[in-house]
C-alpha cells in the first residue's frame, strides 16, 4: 500500500484527550492486516537504508512498530520505558510535556558502545518524547542519527527540533494541525 492509502486508515478523533486536539488514532491502521504490513515494510526499508544496528521504540505505541521493524531487519529492539518498569538499574531522563513533566528509562546494558540505533515511534508532535529518547540512548553510548515515525504533525515543529539535535527524521505521512 502507498503512504497515501495508509493515511486513509488512520482514524481522526476530535477533542481527544482534550478539546482542540485532533487525535490521530493508529488503532485502525494496525487493525488492517495489509495496512500494518505495509507500514512496517516501509519503515523497515528506511531503517535498513540508515544502517540500523538496533531499533529503539517508546512505550507504548512505539513498541508495536519498532519491534516489528527490528524483526524485519534481524536486529535487536530496545524498549524506552515509562518509569519503574525495568527490573534492573536504569538510566533515565526527565522531560517537559505541555502540562507537567514525564520520565523515560532504559537499560544501559541494552546498547553496545557506538551502536547505530534508529528510533521508531507512531507519531511525532512536539518532538519532546523523541528528543528525550535520543538523549538517553546517546547517554548509553548509542549513535543516534535517525528517527522514523508513521505520522508527523509538522505544525508542532517536532521534526525541526530533532534535526536541530542532529537527528534526521523520516515519516510515512503528515497531518495538518494539532
Ligand atoms: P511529542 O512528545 O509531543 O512529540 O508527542 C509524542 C507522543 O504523543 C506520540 O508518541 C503520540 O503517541 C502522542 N501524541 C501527541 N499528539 C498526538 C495526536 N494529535 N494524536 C495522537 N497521538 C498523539
Amino acid at each position: 500500500m502507498t503512504p497515501d492509502a495508509l493515511k486513509q486508515l488512520v482514524r481522526t478523533v476530535p477533542d481527544f484527550p482534550q478539546e482542540g486536539i485532533q487525535f490521530r488514532d493508529i488503532t485502525t491502521l494496525i487493525g488492517h492486516g495489509e495496512g500494518l504490513a505495509s507500514s512496517i515494510h516501509l519503515l523497515a526499508q528506511m531503517a535498513r537504508a540508515k544502517g540500523a544496528q538496533k531499533i529503539a521504540g517508546m512505550e507504548a505505541r512505539g513498541f508495536i512498530f519498532g519491534a516489528a521493524v527490528a524483526v524485519q531487519l534481524g536486529v535487536g529492539f530496545v524498549p524506552v520505558r515509562k518509569p519503574g518498569k525495568l527490573p534492573v538499574e536504569t538510566i533515565g531522563v526527565d522531560y517537559d510535556l505541555e502540562y507537567g513533566t514525564d520520565r523515560l528509562e532504559i537499560d544501559p546494558g541494552a546498547i553496545g558502545s557506538g551502536e547505530r540505533v534508529v528510533i521508531v515511534d507512531d507519531l511525532i508532535a512536539t518532538g519532546g518524547t523523541a528528543l528525550a529518547s535520543s538523549q538517553l540512548l546517546r547517554q548509553a553510548g548509542a549513535e543516534v542519527s535517525d528517527a522514523l515515525f508513521v505520522i508527523d504533525l509538522p505544525d508542532l515543529g517536532g521534526a525541526d527540533l530533532l534535526r536541530g539535535a542532529g537527528v534526521e527524521v523520516g515519516v510515512l505521512m503528515q497531518f495538518d494541525g494539532e
